[in-house]
């Protein structure tokens, strides 16, 4: 969409931090290489930041947070109100970016968009919705007062798979709330997950020094941004591995925070023998293979009773062998490439590892590149390492289950509890299922791959704490103060 507003012209410079509200030069002697998965096209090179300018980063926020509490929820909301709107005006400039730098097949594109604009949105609503309360007293005389106050620097540490949304999940509604950020988007997506979102933001006219995007090593400011004493909370998305060691950074050193971690998942997709074969095929082959399956709550085990498991293989294994793999910027490109070279490996060995286990690989294809087409594994058991760890790549197991409550047991014996989905004419049979997972989310006749702003999103056991969207999110980004005020004077014991 393009307008006549000068404003608009593409942002084309990524190579520098924003800090303090300035665009400023890293100072490390290390730099970002930021490559299109696709093609290897090299997009920017960013010197990276030191700890100093994380430092600086964290004052500056600390800084201005102040001031922005006081504003006016409707001050807040505008520059919300703002940000869609520039994002409606450039969504093909972003769309653009999410398909060159995240390896994001134009139809994940738009799907990411279409969430980073909902959240954004409903963000703005939050100034108005917090609320505070007034609870009874058995005290005479006494009134107790909850206030709900921003909870004043968050630190925010995103993934690359969905850079853009993950991100703005969690500075939108941090921002809305009153509270400043301080962000490091993944090394792989430095501009979709922070870079860009900033000069949207500054666009929109968010004041200096309240969103801050920090570029830099694991090794310079990996831990650092967690153990620093400014922010009260982490906001973490991103593997089970690197959460619990955010966890234990943030509780174990000499500032406790809070933390909220949104981590890897391992989603059964079960289909019981009464479904609608075909509707489930289509889903399962979007669920699974949408975004290369690099997806949290993407589809990570294919879960078909007896009865119907062979009718469903087979249509299964047809219908993916009409997806086209490969350029992502193609409008029907339905799988792309992987991230980076080290996830290519790790799917290398994960088919290696499935073969010898004794899963029969009954679609498969060259990997030329970082594309790797689908590939899919029958006979596969709860015990495999399919069906045991995150996949996080186009490669699917299908597991036989002997009936419903097999397949519930199954779906269960995950030490992760994401996002589950399950298939089913019997809608009552589909609740009744769907309670028995152990999930943050369960979807009947439909994907794993769910995600909406006014929904509570988030997981159980190894999936992390906390949850996003709509009310739940309010908790999460503000703190809880009880005053409670003495109206005539108590009487003591002593
Ligand atoms: P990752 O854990 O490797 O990295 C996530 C972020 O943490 C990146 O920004 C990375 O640079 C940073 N990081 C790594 N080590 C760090 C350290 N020591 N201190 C501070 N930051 C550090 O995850 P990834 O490979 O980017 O993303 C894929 C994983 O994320 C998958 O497991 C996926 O399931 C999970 N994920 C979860 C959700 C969710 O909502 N639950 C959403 C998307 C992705």
């Amino acid at each position: 969409m393009s307008t006549n507003d000068s404003n608009n012209s593409a942002y084309n410079d990524f190579h520098l931090q924003f800090i303090a509200g300035e665009w400023q030069k890293g100072k490390d002697d290390s730099t970002n290489t930021n490559t299109n998965p696709y093609n290897g096209d090299t997009l920017v090179e960013i010197q990276q930041a030191t700890k100093d300018q994380l430092n600086e980063a964290y004052d500056a926020a600390t800084q201005a947070q102040e001031a922005w509490a006081k504003q006016t929820p409707a001050t807040r909301a505008a520059v919300l109100y703002k940000v869609v709107n520039i994002l409606d005006q450039r969504q093909e400039e972003i769309v653009d970016w999410l398909i060159k730098e995240s390896g994001s097949t134009r139809i994940k594109a738009m799907v990411e968009f279409g969430a980073t604009r909902a959240i954004t949105l409903e963000a703005a609503t939050f100034p108005n919705r917090v609320h505070g309360e007034i609870r009874p007293s058995n005290t005479p005389g006494k009134e107790n007062f909850i206030y709900r106050e921003p909870i004043g620097v968050v630190a925010v540490i995103s993934p690359w798979n969905f850079p853009l949304h993950l991100t703005q999940r969690s500075i939108a509604p941090a921002l809305a709330l009153g509270n400043a950020v301080v962000l490091k988007p993944a090394s792989d997506t430095p501009v979709t997950g922070g870079l860009l979102l900033a000069k949207v933001f500054e666009e929109a006219g968010l004041p200096k020094g309240l969103l801050n995007v920090v570029v830099g090593s694991g090794s310079e400011i990996g831990d650092a941004i967690v153990e620093h004493k400014a922010p009260s909370l982490v906001s973490f998305t991103g593997s089970t591995s690197v959460g619990k060691h955010i966890g234990e950074l943030a509780n174990g050193g000499e500032y406790i925070k809070q933390v909220a971690l949104e981590l890897g998942g391992n989603s059964p997709f079960v289909v019981l023998k009464d479904a609608d074969i075909e509707q489930a095929v289509k889903a399962a082959a979007f669920g699974k293979f949408l975004h290369q399956g690099q997806i949290c709550i993407a589809i990570n085990r294919v879960i078909v009773e007896d009865e119907i498991y062979d009718d469903f293989v087979e249509r299964f294994l047809a219908h993916v062998k009409t997806l086209n793999v490969g350029d992502p910027n193609k409008q029907d490109t339905a799988v792309g490439p992987i991230i980076n070279e080290k996830q290519v490996k790790s799917l290398k060995e994960k088919i290696a590892k499935a073969q010898e286990e004794g899963a029969k690989m009954i679609l498969s294809g060259e990997i030329e590149g970082q594309v790797v087409p689908p590939h899919i594994f029958t006979e596969v058991t709860r015990e495999m390492d399919l069906s045991r760890n995150e996949v996080f790549g186009p490669l699917v197991g299908i597991i036989r289950a002997k009936d419903e409550v097999d397949a519930l047991s199954i779906a269960n014996d995950s030490m992760y509890g994401l996002s589950s989905a399950v298939f089913t004419a019997d809608m009552q049979k589909g609740l009744r299922f769907a309670r028995g997972i152990r999930a943050g989310m369960t979807h009947i006749n439909d994907i794993s791959v769910n995600d909406e702003s006014n929904t509570p999103f988030g997981g159980e056991k190894n999936s992390g704490i906390g949850r996003f969207n709509g009310e739940w999110v309010l908790e999460e980004f503000t703190r809880t103060h009880w005053i409670s005020m003495q109206n005539e004077p108590r009487e003591y014991p002593f």
